[in-house]
């Protein structure tokens, strides 16, 4: 997967070089490119934000840097076009494994009160917010979705088995981990896993699973 970020802050997704994330781009299974809105600014003093029409608090960015450096990315409309916004529809993990299975992503990080509308009605796919919260900027939203994203493609992950089992994949949140010692401050693991007998692992986690997601969140069993 190829991966084109738009930002006026390329060096807030240096943080995307750690973790799985890091050794998956150090391996080549995907490409990830960060582009500076500025350098694409015909301004003389590289502008790229001015007070909005109508009057208002703030500055939005301007349409033609955006709208010049979505040309020189995606000349093609090859990538899905992304906007990340609190304005968008809400990322869940079937829209991940949906966006997972495109073979580019161009994703356009917002700052200030946001971007020009025109600019999205010419240039992008779908908007994309990560909650009903507001951030400064789209940077670490589209962390959030690219991170979300890679977990998906074929040996990102460790163990190919992670992303089947976990919260969400089958609308129900995880049941409890235990890792080492058995006996912790007092407390110990349940006699289940410690069983052998894979059939009860099975039956106690999938019970588990379906009581946690009934008490925080019922909203995901109503689907089911
Ligand atoms: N004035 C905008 C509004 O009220 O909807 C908020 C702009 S916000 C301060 C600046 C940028 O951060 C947005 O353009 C967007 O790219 C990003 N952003 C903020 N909150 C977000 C969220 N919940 N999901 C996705 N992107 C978000």
């Amino acid at each position: 997967m190829r991966i084109d970020v738009l930002t006026l802050f390329p060096e807030m997704l240096d943080s995307l070089n750690s973790s799985l994330m890091g050794k998956a781009r150090e391996k080549g299974l995907y490409q990830l490119n960060c582009h500076n809105i500025r350098d694409y600014s015909s301004d003389k003093h590289k502008k790229c934000d001015d007070a909005p029409f109508g009057g208002g608090a703030g500055m939005v960015m301007m349409p033609q840097p955006i709208h010049d450096c979505i040309s020189a990315v995606d000349p093609h409309h090859a990538a899905k076009r992304i906007y990340m916004s609190p304005r968008g529809k809400v990322l869940t993990q079937k829209i991940v494994k949906e966006l997972s299975e495109e073979k580019r992503l161009l994703i356009l990080c917002g700052h200030y009160e946001g971007v020009d509308q025109r600019v999205l009605d010419l240039d992008i796919d779908m908007e994309i917010s990560i909650g009903d919260y507001v951030l400064s900027g789209g940077e670490i939203p589209a962390m959030v979705v690219i991170d979300s994203v890679l977990r998906y493609v074929p040996d990102v992950l460790g163990n190919s088995e992670s992303t089947v089992d976990e919260s969400f994949s089958q609308s129900l949140l995880e049941y409890p981990q235990y890792t080492r010692p058995q006996n912790f401050c007092g407390l110990s693991v349940p006699e289940v896993l410690i069983s052998g007998d894979h059939a009860k692992v099975d039956k106690w986690r999938c019970e588990q699973a379906m009581e946690i997601t009934r008490r925080v969140r019922p909203d995901l069993l109503e689907g089911k």
